[in-house]
């Protein structure tokens, strides 16, 4: 593990986990639990941390079987079955258990010695004899539950396009002809879910665009740039988030993302990484935004 060392490597700095992070826990989560069937539930006292009601969040995950886990947005989404296959003949997927970590939201698998962290909102007993924990100090993070009551249901859906589907022709729709700045437009949920201010910032220097630019007077191919950039960026990412799965979801808490490194995201000041001009940083829609004033036009 590479230890957090400060600077555009140190993710407690980042604030909240973007998609590459999100898929990391998530597929580690998935191979850690997936199978498993819940015991019983606690939850704790503060309302914030519950969407849904705790009598049904309890009811959903109690004697289910978590058939997958997988990120669907930024959300964290556990598929549930029913743990008893002959109660319902129909219908084995009962439903989800929707998790979004907020800012300090952490997702523990622990054995039941391991002392409960200040801060847990939720423990889950799991016939294994592990407990999946969630602990989130600062309480933005978020617990809900979705019924799913037929086969054919779909449950939890994001608000906008998953980024690493994206097609061209449909990422083409989504943004040409937007006259709000390229970087609002990729930061607005409804049109792709789960790109956040890091990976807008680094996408848009890749392709070679300015943050301010309007979204409308980008060419095709700038777009088609940009599209290419935002799935290279994320994958990049999960790729090396991949590797410290462990770390993140492990008892004792330990924190260490790989991380790419920043070309532009939080150098403001410091020389470009290709044509060492000195990055910039100007304020869009309340976000900074980074870039390159000679590499991006
Ligand atoms: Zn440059």
């Amino acid at each position: 593990m590479r230890a957090p060392a400060g600077g555009s490597c140190s993710r407690k700095l980042e604030g909240m986990p973007e998609l590459p992070e999100v898929e990391t826990i998530a597929r580690g989560l998935d191979q850690r639990v997936a199978g498993d069937v819940v015991e019983s539930v606690w939850l704790g006292e503060k309302p914030e941390p519950l969407k849904s009601p705790a009598r049904e969040i309890a009811s959903m995950l109690e004697r289910a079987r978590i058939a997958r886990v997988r990120r669907v947005g930024k959300h964290i989404v556990f598929d549930l079955e029913c743990a008893n296959r002959n109660s319902r003949k129909s219908s084995r997927i009962r439903g989800q258990w929707i998790v979004h970590l907020g800012m300090t939201g952490r997702l523990l698998v622990a054995s039941p010695e391991v002392e409960i962290a200040r801060h847990t909102h939720a423990v889950l007993k799991l016939a294994s004899g592990r407990e999946l924990r969630f602990v989130d100090p600062r309480r933005f993070g978020r617990l809900a539950v979705v019924r799913i009551e037929s086969e054919s249901a779909v449950g939890f859906v994001a608000p906008g396009d998953e980024p690493l589907d994206s097609q061209i022709e449909r990422f083409l729709t989504l943004f040409s002809g937007r006259k709000t700045p390229i970087k609002s437009a990729l930061l607005n949920q409804k049109l792709l879910s789960g790109v956040g201010n890091i990976y807008a910032d680094e996408s848009l220097f890749r392709a070679g665009i300015r943050p301010r630019r309007r979204a409308a007077s980008l060419t095709g191919e700038q777009l088609r740039r940009l599209h290419g950039a935002v799935q290279e960026v994320l994958l990049e990412a999960i790729k090396l988030g991949g590797s410290s799965v462990s770390d993140y979801v492990d008892a004792e808490g330990r924190e260490g993302f790989f991380q790419l490194q920043h070309r532009v995201y939080g150098r403001e000041g410091e020389p470009c990484l290709v044509c060492g001009a000195s990055i910039k940083r100007v304020i869009i829609a309340g976000r900074s935004s980074h870039y390159c004033p000679h590499c991006q036009k």
